[in-house]
């Protein structure tokens, strides 16, 4: 008997992962969340029906929208990630032994609670004393904070369900109001491969463009991800991304990785033709 789990990418178009057996399978306030272990993809968290992370491909994810930012920024001491309730991005985080605090906000306490239970391997820092669990709504949360924070890391779901409103207007505004005035803001910025997923890319980058004076999107290779072409976006009041990287500091730092490089960052930023295209008509020349 075989099993499999598949992700509808498109209407025409599913990616299947041959599964060895469900681990967990449950419904939070929010979301259905399912575990599996895959002989190929190793252990990976699904929330209603949607591939968030498995164990073989999450590490490019979580390093790239953690490092890209922190090899930028000369001094980000309090972070804010919103989602991320795998516990992935805080295990990235831990590692900069210069970070004073981090906000953890992740709306459904279910998902951190399973992935304590059943991902040890994303949820494995959310005990160090600098960080701070809120189960809230981040839209919510991100009202109430005014320069409080270098950094901002919106670790989301895509732009539907609870996710929807961390992909407004509203709430990039927020997050440039809650941010220092040096502050930087990277998102997971979906893909500009499928049709339904640029358009939601293209849609995110123009009300981030309306917030920020700086805003590009940097990009890597993810497979478990529809087209396996992911972006992220890179919000920024001062820091220029290429212009304001600092190698020699980053690489002094010794952090391992298995997949970001200060080489790769930069290459990261040049993105294929069709995707400047999409993104162009709203992007600020600089
Ligand atoms: N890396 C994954 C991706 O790119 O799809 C995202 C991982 S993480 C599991 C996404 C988290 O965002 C989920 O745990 C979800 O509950 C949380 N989330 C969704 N909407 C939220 C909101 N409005 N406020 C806070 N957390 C939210």
């Amino acid at each position: 008997m075989e099993y499999w789990f598949s992700e509808m990418h498109t209407p025409n178009v599913k990616l299947s992962i041959r599964v060895d057996k469900q681990v967990y399978s449950g419904r939070s306030e929010f979301q259905r969340i399912d575990v599996f272990d895959s002989p190929e993809f190793g252990r990976f968290l699904v929330l209603d029906g949607y591939m968030m992370l498995t164990e073989k491909d999450e590490f490019i994810y979580h390093e790239m929208i953690t490092h890209v930012p922190l090899a930028v920024h000369p001094h980000a001491k309090d972070i804010l990630v919103i989602g991320g309730g795998d516990g992935g991005v805080i295990r990235e985080l831990v590692k900069y032994g210069d970070i004073e605090h981090i906000d953890l906000v992740e709306i459904d306490e279910e998902v951190t609670r399973v992935c304590r239970e059943y991902l040890p391997f994303t949820a494995c820092a959310f005990d160090d004393p600098r960080v701070s669990l809120h189960f809230e709504d981040g839209l919510k949360f991100v009202r109430t904070r005014k320069d409080a924070y270098d950094l901002i890391i919106v670790d989301s779901t895509d732009p539907f369900g609870p996710g929807e409103g961390l992909f407004t207007r509203e709430f990039y505004g927020n997050c440039y109001k809650a941010l220092r005035e040096d502050g930087i803001m990277v998102n997971q910025h979906e893909s500009p491969f499928y049709a339904e997923d640029a358009i939601a890319c293209q849609r995110a980058h123009k009300r981030i463009v309306e917030s920020f004076p700086k805003a590009k999107v940097y990009q890597a290779h993810i497979p478990s991800y529809p087209s396996g072409h992911w972006l992220f976006g890179f919000a920024s009041k001062k820091y220029h991304p290429l212009r304001d990287i600092d190698e020699k500091k980053w690489n002094a730092r010794g952090i391992k990785c298995k997949y970001y490089t200060t080489t790769l960052h930069k290459g990261a930023f040049y993105i294929p033709a069709y995707v400047e295209e999409l993104l162009s008509n709203v992007e600020h020349a600089d």
